[in-house]
């Protein structure tokens, strides 16, 4: 049995955050920074919670309600373009929004040169083109936008790309922790958001590595691996394999 400090990845380990941040944070959105990023009027410290949806709308769902339920609202970082969720699913985002959470984009930018050199014109053209969809589904424009897999040169960037805020950006970047492929590079989380040490927090958590029950990273990637492969042939499969790899920069353990 794992001690009680040990951090996991259940949904009550998550709500022991969502209390921790009650106590001692001021929970913001991203749409808001440009009311707070040059002042500090906050008899507490901001945290701006962000969540960057990769894999599946339902878990996004999932973590969306246990945040209202406590009162917290995020940001919901949409791809438009994933291949294993679809915008077309309206209605789930709609009620993501609903529960008083911000629409964000999760911007997978497809144009890339050999190089991985980004053409600025193109950039803006696609991202405001993937904006554009996620406006038309909940009436509303998007403010701001987090990058799948950034290249290295859009980390600690500019605070707006386009008119959209920047989760990236330097000034939001300063103090940062996340849930990377259902690890906390940093440690367990709760004790630094006891005693904060900035004035200003982004967390970013993804919604697929966290479950009812803590399990492994590797369990849930094969579980959602068995759940969406059901029937399909064995090279089917093996491209639904390397497309989840190359979408998350990990590979799966389990074998075909
Ligand atoms: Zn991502």
């Amino acid at each position: 049995m794992k001690s009680s400090c040990s951090t996991n990845f259940s949904y009550n380990y998550y709500k022991k955050i969502l209390i921790v941040i009650k106590e001692n944070w001021h929970a913001k959105l991203f749409k808001e920074v440009p009311n707070f990023i040059n002042y500090s009027i906050f008899k507490k410290p901001i945290i701006l919670l962000r969540h960057d949806i990769d894999l599946s709308l339902d878990s996004a769902i999932k973590i969306a309600r246990i945040e209202q339920e406590y009162g917290i609202s995020s940001c919901f970082m949409i791809m438009t373009n994933s291949p294993f969720y679809s915008i077309k699913d309206k209605k789930k985002i709609l009620y993501i929004k609903n529960l008083d959470h911000e629409i964000g984009l999760h911007f997978n930018f497809g144009i890339r040169d050999n190089n991985n050199k980004i053409n600025v014109d193109k950039f803006i053209n696609e991202m405001n083109n993937q904006a554009n969809l996620l406006k038309d589904i909940i009436s509303e424009d998007i403010y701001s936008i987090s990058f799948h897999r950034p290249l290295p040169q859009l980390c600690k960037g500019s605070l707006y790309v386009g008119n959209r805020i920047n989760a990236y950006s330097l000034e939001l970047m300063d103090w940062y922790l996340s849930d990377s492929k259902g690890n906390w590079r940093e440690g367990n989380p709760l004790p630094k958001l006891k005693s904060p040490k900035k004035s200003i927090l982004q967390l970013l958590t993804h919604p697929f590595w966290w479950a009812e029950d803590d399990s492994s990273p590797n369990d849930k990637l094969e579980y959602f691996f068995q759940n969406c492969t059901k029937g399909l042939t064995i090279s089917e499969k093996k491209k639904f394999d390397e497309s989840l790899s190359n979408h998350l920069s990990i590979y799966r353990s389990g074998k075909l």
